[in-house]
């Protein structure tokens, strides 16, 4: 499989070859269709295989446009640490630096204001830790219920800082209807658990 097969936006197709990949890793060759043609996914991966473009690319691809309203998020990235969220945000800026797609990162640790900033001015992508995420929601600075695309990642991370309960919270507070991507290294029973209960008959791929 080359990129050029895949039916990412060529927008996106530019920032791949900018960035010198030249084919993608197993994950991304599996994960990349299913998740255009608008399927959940389900990814049991490890760090170091390529699963953030996995996922970074065809949501970039699927949100299109950039058209976000204040205070609704079109997309929500939930990540167990500040760090990999950072590092989350800087690959998605490097695979959306020619779209107009918007972004904001919330994580702890750092003041509300110029988060608050970021989401009044409305994002296409919100790129969180669970913890500082419903901090904003019940502050009432923020609706998600114009989430699109949910991407959780790093899922047994999650497990095993005790986020799983806040992890349910946050997807019963998303549309039903949207697109679930689920990344976890192992599949723990109760991982297993939150994958029967919010994910869609999804592909599941294991690399
Ligand atoms: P990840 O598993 O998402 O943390 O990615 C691991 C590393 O692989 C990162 O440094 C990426 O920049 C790099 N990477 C991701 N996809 C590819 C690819 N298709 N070809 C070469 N390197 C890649």
């Amino acid at each position: 499989t080359k990129f050029s097969d895949l039916a990412l936006d060529p927008r996106v197709l530019q920032a791949v070859a900018d960035t010198g990949y030249e084919t993608p890793t197993p994950i991304q060759a599996q994960a990349i269709p299913p998740a255009l043609e608008g399927r959940d996914v389900l990814g049991i991966a490890q760090t170091g295989t390529g699963k953030t473009a996995s996922f970074s690319l065809p949501m970039i691809t699927l949100l299109g446009q950039g058209r976000a309203r204040a205070r609704m998020p079109r997309s929500l990235v939930l990540c167990p640490t500040r760090e990999l969220a950072a590092q989350v945000a800087e690959n998605f800026d490097t695979y959306a630096k020619h779209t107009k797609l918007t972004k904001a990162l919330l994580i702890g640790g750092v003041a509300f204001g110029e988060q608050d900033k970021l989401i009044d001015r409305g994002v296409d992508v919100l790129i969180a830790t669970p913890g500082r995420l419903l901090d904003h929601f019940e502050r009432g600075k923020l609706l998600l219920t114009g989430v699109q695309i949910m991407v959780v990642d790093e899922a047994d991370r999650m497990l095993d800082m005790g986020f799983i309960p806040d992890i349910e919270r946050i997807f019963n507070l998303t549309p039903f209807t949207r697109q679930t991507f689920f990344f976890s290294a192992t599949m723990a029973p109760e991982i297993e658990r939150i994958t029967k209960t919010f994910l869609s008959n999804p592909v599941k791929i294991e690399v």
